[in-house]
């Protein structure tokens, strides 16, 4: 399949859902792709049932809900959406002795476009897998999670939590209230993550809520079709225990795999893509980095930070399809068009 199309976002994480809304108020139209099976990126993949708390005007949302609603916020807008298969390629091509970008996917979709927006957060990223253990992977599902995919997998359950950052404390809380044991497992006793949240972890573990278990690191995983058991090791005593297990949830983070981003050459600064930060275009003209992918001085890697890049980048993106015209600049509330799609506005 081929196609031209105002705008080409590689990535369907927020960034890149936010950036049809963004786009669909100038009139332009995109396509997302991404090799994930879903949209949604990190949100939907990593942490769909984690609260938010820092979305500006939303107190509390889950992240597949912030996903949901995201979905919601552009349906007003003609988009595409093209799942599981991973940009590989981008190439400069000439057309009517005009420069566009042609964007391949490894299932051989092709599309020509001005502006190619890579909003692709950390690549496509692998969660760590534990050291030591041959072929964990073999109790995937069945008692070996990465992410916490559905709390209800944890219900009722002997739970161990490894890891020391956010996320392993997060869960930790989280999963408290529903496990029928919870079990933090870590190398040392000292977290990586947000202060409160372990103040908050600690306070459950002298309540009796949670067991932590540190300094401990894993030994091995027991089991025929699920797993039944693990055994630790303590990292001082270099004593070996063994506990009653029924869910297994590693939380070490992820391998980062910028792939083919590597390729295209495009500057970058580290693992991440050098934007300006004027409209968030990268050294090659067309081609801009929006979200977690991007870098410069001063970048969070927060949703919010994402919205406010891609909303900039795309004014950017309407210059160069129309150039030298002046971007339409207006609020949403006397935006006409959009109105009427929402049905606010008759024809
Ligand atoms: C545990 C955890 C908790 C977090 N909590 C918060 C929070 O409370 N508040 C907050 O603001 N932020 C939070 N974040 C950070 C937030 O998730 C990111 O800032 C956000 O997801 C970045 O969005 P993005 O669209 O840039 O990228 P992503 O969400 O990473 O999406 C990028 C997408 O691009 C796809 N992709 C990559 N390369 C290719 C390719 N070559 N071809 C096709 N597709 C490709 C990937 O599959 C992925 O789906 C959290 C992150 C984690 C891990």
């Amino acid at each position: 399949m081929k196609k031209e199309i105002d705008i080409v976002v590689i990535g369907a994480g927020p960034v890149g859902l936010f950036t049809v809304f963004e786009a669909g108020l100038l009139g332009l139209k995109c396509v997302l792709i991404d090799n994930l099976d879903k949209v949604g990126g990190q949100c939907a993949e990593l942490y769909p049932e984690k609260p938010i708390y820092d979305i500006p005007g939303v107190p509390f949302q889950t992240a597949q809900e912030h996903v949901d609603a995201l979905i919601e916020q552009i349906k007003p807008f003609d988009y595409e959406v093209f799942l599981e298969q991973r940009v590989d390629e981008l190439l400069g091509v000439k057309k009517d002795d005009q420069e566009f970008w042609s964007v391949r996917t490894n299932m051989g979709n092709e599309f020509i476009t001005k502006n190619v927006f890579i909003a692709a957060g950390a690549g496509s990223f692998e969660p760590r897998r534990p050291p030591n253990i041959d072929d964990p992977d073999k109790f995937k599902d069945k008692g070996v999670t990465y992410a916490v995919r559905s709390k209800s997998t944890y219900k009722d359950k002997n739970v161990f939590i490894f890891g020391g950052g956010d996320s392993a404390l997060d869960w930790t809380i989280e999963l408290s209230k529903i496990a029928k044991s919870i079990n933090l497992v870590h190398r040392r006793d000292a977290f990586r993550g947000a202060l409160h949240s372990e103040e908050q972890m600690r306070e459950l573990v002298s309540k009796g809520k949670v067991n932590l278990l540190t300094p401990y690191v894993i030994e091995d995983i027991f089991g025929t079709s699920s797993v039944t058991s693990v055994s630790l090791k303590n990292f001082d005593t270099k004593e070996i225990e063994t506990f009653d297990a029924d869910e297994l949830l590693f939380l070490f983070g992820l391998n980062k795999k910028l792939g083919p981003i590597l390729e295209w050459d495009i500057e970058l600064n580290s693992k991440k893509i050098k934007v300006n930060t004027e409209n968030f275009e990268t050294t090659r003209s067309g081609i801009f980095a929006v979200g977690d992918i991007n870098d410069y001085p001063g970048k969070l890697d927060l949703i919010l930070s994402g919205f406010h890049e891609t909303t900039l980048a795309v004014q950017e993106a309407y210059k160069r399809i129309n150039p030298g015209e002046r971007v339409p600049f207006g609020y949403t509330t006397s935006n006409s068009k959009l109105q009427k799609k929402l049905g606010v506005l008759k024809d």
